[in-house]
């Protein structure tokens, strides 16, 4: 029988489970930029741009080495502009009654994906599953079979000793599992600025693409000149090695950092490759170890590194088939607001938001504590509709794809699962944020100053939250402090915050410049 062999946008490996089962003399690798995936959420020009770039160059790596393949451009005439579409054409083509795939990441293809009847013709539909995630669905089921609560740190541990990655033996290398109390470490003073991470400058397949994006996707937010992300496997690399080099050894220390100048900090910029497929993740964590080994960088830094990828991409990647198709529409804390437009560009006097968002704008990036700590956070207080926060992310970061964005916005930063990822909801006042970053001094708002005109937009909307959410979060052990020092607060002032913090949210219904 002769196949095809659906290849996606964010399955450029060349050891993918369906290439692997395929024949490369017999069967047809079908490859194909739609319009129904550039289009399911608003996507950033720049993450368009990475990944049409990156799928052409791994086309003509496989036909490079003797593959046939049907690459369909998006502004191919004949272009059905769906994936299931472009499969049944193809294969009528090449005369082929199966379809090998390797299991999408995201339920709404899936569903797409599901069945025969799908395609509007009998092909008969052959999955494996993704090999690139180190646990299997099935393993991590099993790990989350029974347990009241599914904590990543357990995973990982479980990670670890199926890996053997910075083990000794049976116990963790440097003798105890997580470092992160040498983490906190706030970013002040300039020495600080690390070399950001390696730009490319386009070749002459970015160029044709960079073109069709700005052809075809005039108005979508975000900029995408000047493009200089890795797009194939080699300069993926490149960028590993340039952060090993240049960045690791100070990762630990300022993870939860922020700086104005520097939206990059010493953070890997890797998180788009791995999810594309240009990198492998396991390669990733072993060669991180191996600076560890070498002695190029410290326990802190590799362990913390280590733990994201191996701990927090695995663990929310399980959580994510496990909790089921419904995970995006969950809305625990019942949050109903539209989405501010400062979010999309609009303006804005929060000079922490207006830092993120630019730099969102400008990089289609924000590294984790930009992302949980502003707007994820600023969204929560202000109680936007998890689905409304969710599109925006998934839409505006080059390494967004549902099965990793929605466990981090829906779960760990919006609650919206109702603490299925994290035990308590990431929020702050203002102070977390002028602890860690330099934004505050620079703000029309003042960090120190709870009521009043100047008063941070953070300080009055963090009690609000706690207040209008007593009921769910006061029994909390982690929280009952803070419901503590406002039930110490006089009587007056409380009435001052929230009255202040009613009037903030009226102003932002009203889209009132915040
Ligand atoms: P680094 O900080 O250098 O971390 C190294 C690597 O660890 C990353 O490349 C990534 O592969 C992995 N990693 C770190 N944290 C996480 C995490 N929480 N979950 C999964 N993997 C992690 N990550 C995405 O890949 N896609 C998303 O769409 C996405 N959306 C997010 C939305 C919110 C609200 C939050 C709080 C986090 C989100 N993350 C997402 C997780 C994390 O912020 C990004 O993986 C990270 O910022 C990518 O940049 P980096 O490569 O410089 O990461
Ligand atoms: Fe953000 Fe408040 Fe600081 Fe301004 S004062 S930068 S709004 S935390």
């Amino acid at each position: 029988v002769s196949r095809v062999v659906l290849v996606l946008g964010d399955q450029l490996s060349p050891d993918l489970s369906a290439l692997a089962q395929a024949d490369r003399d017999t069967d047809l690798v079908v490859m194909a930029e739609v319009r129904q995936e550039a289009t399911y959420a608003p996507h950033h020009p720049k993450k368009i741009a990475f990944l049409f770039a990156a799928m052409r160059k791994f086309a003509a790596q496989l036909q490079e080495r003797g593959w046939q393949v049907a690459y369909t451009r998006l502004d191919d005439p004949d272009n059905t502009h769906s994936i299931a579409g472009e499969l049944v054409r193809r294969a009528a083509a090449h005369g082929a009654t199966e379809v090998l795939m390797t299991e999408c990441g995201e339920w709404r293809l899936r569903a797409a994906l599901a069945d025969a009847d799908s395609y509007g013709s009998h092909m008969k539909v052959i999955r494996f599953s993704d090999t690139r995630f180190i646990a299997s669905q099935a393993e991590f089921d099993a790990w989350a079979e029974g347990r009241k609560q599914l904590r990543m740190e357990y995973f990982y541990r479980e990670m670890r000793r199926k890996t053997g990655l910075l083990m000794d033996g049976d116990k963790p290398v440097g003798g105890q599992w997580n470092f992160d109390h040498d983490n906190r470490k706030p970013a002040k003073g300039k020495d600080l600025f690390a070399s950001g991470p390696l730009r490319f400058d386009p070749d002459e397949t970015v160029e044709e693409v960079l073109a069709l994006v700005e052809r075809e996707f005039p108005s979508n937010f975000g900029a995408l000149r000047p493009f200089w992300f890795a797009t194939d496997a080699a300069q993926a690399q490149a960028s590993l090695d340039h952060f090993i080099a240049q960045r690791l050894e100070t990762f630990g220390d300022y993870q939860d950092a922020m700086l104005r100048d520097d939206g990059f900090l010493s953070h890997a910029v890797l998180g788009l490759y791995i999810n594309a497929g240009l990198l492998d993740p396991l390669k990733v964590c072993q060669a991180i170890e191996n600076a560890y080994e070498n002695g190029d960088a410290p326990i802190n830094a590799v362990e913390g590194f280590i733990r994201q990828i191996l701990g927090w991409r695995e663990f929310v990647r399980g959580i994510y088939f496990h909790e089921g198709p419904d995970y995006t529409l969950r809305n625990a804390l019942n949050h109903q607001r539209k989405l501010p437009q400062m979010y999309w560009g609009g303006e804005t006097r929060m000079a922490c938001m207006q830092a993120a968002i630019d730099q969102t704008r400008d990089e289609a990036y924000a590294h984790h504590i930009q992302r949980l700590m502003v707007t994820g956070n600023f969204a929560l207080l202000a109680g936007v509709a998890p689905a409304e926060i969710h599109e925006w992310y998934l839409a505006v970061y080059a390494d967004a794809f549902e099965w990793v964005e929605a466990p981090n916005v829906i779960g760990m930063s919006q609650f919206a699962d109702g603490g299925v990822v994290g035990s308590k909801p990431y929020v702050s006042s203002g102070a977390y944020i002028n602890r860690m970053s330099d934004y505050c001094k620079g703000c029309h708002y003042s960090v120190s100053a709870k009521t009043g005109e100047k008063a941070c937009p953070f300080n009055l909307l963090y009690w609000h939250f706690l207040i209008r959410h007593r009921d769910r979060f006061e029994g909390n052990p982690r929280m009952a402090q803070m419901y503590r020092t406002w039930d110490r607060m006089d009587e007056t002032r409380r009435d001052t915050v929230l009255s202040e913090a009613q009037q903030t949210l009226k102003d932002l219904s009203e889209n009132k410049i915040i």
